[in-house]
C-alpha cells in the first residue's frame, strides 16, 4: 500500500467490478443514441456564477456541497457539482439553439463532485449519465425522456423501481400555490432554519426528510389543486403518453424542486432496494434556466441518472449482467523464440478484432496458465521449443480442456474461424 489513499467520500473503479460501471452508462446512452440525442461533453468546472445562478443560490448544492477554488490567474470555479447548467452554457455559447431545428437534444456521462456526507450511495464524486432536450415545449418530449430511462433500467433487468411524477405549474399559477403553502407554513410549529426556508424557498420544506416535519404536512395545500387549465392539460398529456407506452408510474403530488425555473413536469426514479438513498435518477422541465443564466427563453426538460446508485440498484436485484470476456485468446509462450513468435501472433490477432492477451515477464507454465485461466479467454495458444521445431503451437480450448496442435502458419485463420 501507498502512503495514500482515495479521498474521503470517493472510491476507485477497479476491474473486473469497473466492467459494471461501463455497462450501466452504455445501457443509459443506448436509447438516447437511438432516439436523436447527440453527445456533448463539458469541462469538469465552470465559473462559479453558472452554479450559483443556474442551480440556485438557496439550493444545498450552492450552499454547502460546492468545491469552489480561486485559479492563479483569480478566476473563481467551482467543480460542476451537476451538468444541467453547463448543458444549457455551451449550447448557448455555441448557439446550438438558432441553428433551427429545436429541441436541440444532448446527452452526457460524466463525474460530479459535491461535498456530501458520505453514506452508502452518497459520495462526493459520482457519476452520471444525463439527456438535456432544450427549446421545446411538447407533453410528447417530457413523455419521451421518462420513456427512456424507464427502458434504459428495465435493459439492465431492473424491475424493483418506481417513477414518481408531479407537476409544479408554471409562472401563471404556481405563484398563486406559493403563497398559500407559505400561509399554512407559517402557522406550523417549525424550528427558525425552516421557518426561514419556508420564506425563500417554501416549497423546498415539503421535501424535508424529517419525521417531525412531515407529520405536521398532511394538510398542506398541494400544487395539483391550484393548476391553471394549461399545465392541467399539459400534465394529463404526459400521463396519458406515458400509460399508452405501458410505462407505469405513481403520482406524488409532493415530489418538488424549489427553484422558479424548474416549471410542470417533475419526476424521480426510485428504487426500494437502497435504503435511504433511494433515488436513483431525477428530473423534470427547466422551462425558466435558460433566462437565469442570461439566454433566450427556452423551454426545456432533461434527467440525470446516477450511475451509482444503478449499480448499487443491480447488486440489490441479484442481477448479475452478462458481460462478455473481455479476452478471447491468451498466448503462453514457454521459449525465447516461443514468445517473438507468439507476440508476432496476438498482435495480427488485435489487428484483425481478436481480443487477445499474452503473458508477459518470466513466468512457468503454471502460473502462466493460472493467467490464462484469470484472463477469461475461450482458447489458450501455448508453444515451447519442440512445438516450434516441429512447425507447431498448441491450441487449448479453455472450456473442454482439450488440445490440439495446429501449424504455426494456420493458427490465426484457424482461432478466426473457432470464434465465428
Ligand atoms: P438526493 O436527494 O439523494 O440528494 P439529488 O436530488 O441531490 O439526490 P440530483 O441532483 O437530482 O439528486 O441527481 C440525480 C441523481 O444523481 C440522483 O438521483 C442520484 O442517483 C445521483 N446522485 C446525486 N447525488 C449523489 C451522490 N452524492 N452520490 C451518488 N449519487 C448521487
Ligand atoms: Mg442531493
Amino acid at each position: 500500500m501507498s502512503t495514500f489513499k482515495a479521498p474521503k467520500g470517493t472510491y476507485d473503479l477497479l476491474p473486473p467490478d469497473s466492467a459494471k460501471f461501463l455497462a450501466v452508462r452504455e445501457a443509459i446512452a443506448a436509447p438516447l443514441r437511438n432516439s436523436g440525442y447527440g453527445y456533448i461533453e463539458t469541462p469538469g468546472f465552470e465559473n462559479v456564477e453558472l452554479f450559483a445562478r443556474g442551480v440556485g443560490e438557496s439550493t444545498d448544492i450552492v450552499t454547502k456541497e460546492m468545491y469552489v477554488f480561486e485559479t492563479k490567474g483569480g478566476d473563481r470555479l467551482a467543480l460542476r457539482p451537476e451538468t444541467t447548467a453547463p448543458v444549457l452554457r455551451a449550447v448557448l455559447e455555441a448557439n446550438l439553439h438558432k441553428a433551427g431545428n429545436l429541441p436541440v437534444k444532448v446527452w452526457y456521462s460524466g463525474s460530479q463532485y459535491r461535498y456530501e456526507r458520505p453514506q452508502k450511495g452518497r459520495y462526493r464524486h459520482f457519476s452520471q449519465v444525463g439527456a438535456e432536450a432544450i427549446g421545446a415545449e411538447d407533453p410528447a418530449l417530457d413523455a419521451e425522456l421518462i420513456i427512456l430511462a424507464d427502458q434504459a433500467y428495465r435493459s439492465l433487468g431492473l424491475s424493483n423501481f418506481r417513477i414518481l411524477l408531479n407537476s409544479l405549474g408554471d409562472k401563471e399559477c404556481r405563484p398563486v400555490y406559493r403563497a398559500a403553502l407559505q400561509d399554512f407554513l407559517r402557522g406550523l410549529d417549525l424550528d427558525e432554519d425552516t421557518l426561514r426556508r419556508a420564506e425563500i424557498n417554501p416549497l423546498r420544506v415539503l421535501d424535508d426528510k424529517r419525521e417531525s416535519v412531515q407529520k405536521q404536512l398532511g394538510d398542506a395545500p398541494l400544487l395539483r389543486d391550484y393548476l391553471c387549465d394549461a399545465c392541467k392539460a399539459y400534465h394529463e398529456e404526459v400521463r396519458e403518453l406515458i400509460t399508452a407506452a405501458g410505462v407505469s408510474f405513481e403520482d406524488d403530488p409532493k415530489l418538488v424542486r424549489g427553484l422558479d425555473y424548474y416549471t410542470r413536469t417533475t419526476f424521480e426514479f426510485v428504487h426500494d432496494g437502497l435504503g435511504s438513498q433511494s433515488a436513483v435518477g431525477g428530473g423534470g422541465r427547466y422551462d425558466g434556466l435558460s433566462e437565469m443564466i442570461g439566454g433566450p427563453a427556452l423551454p426545456s426538460v432533461g434527467w440525470a441518472l446516477g450511475v451509482d446508485r444503478t449499480v448499487l440498484a443491480l447488486e440489490a436485484e441479484g442481477i448479475e449482467l452478462e458481460l462478455p470476456s473481455t479476452t478471447s485468446v491468451f498466448a503462453v509462450p514457454l521459449s525465447e523464440e516461443a514468445r517473438r513468435v507468439l507476440f508476432a501472433k496476438v498482435t495480427e490477432l488485435r489487428r484483425n478484432g481478436v481480443a487477445a492477451d499474452f503473458s508477459f515477464g518470466v513466468k512457468g507454465l503454471k502460473s502462466a496458465m493460472k493467467s490464462a485461466n484469470r484472463s477469461g479467454a475461450r482458447f489458450a495458444v501455448i508453444a515451447g521449443e519442440r512445438d516450434l521445431a516441429e512447425g507447431v503451437v498448441q491450441l487449448k480450448d479453455m472450456e473442454s480442456g482439450e488440445q490440439v496442435a495446429i501449424g504455426v502458419n494456420e493458427i490465426v485463420a484457424e482461432l478466426e474461424s473457432k470464434l465465428g
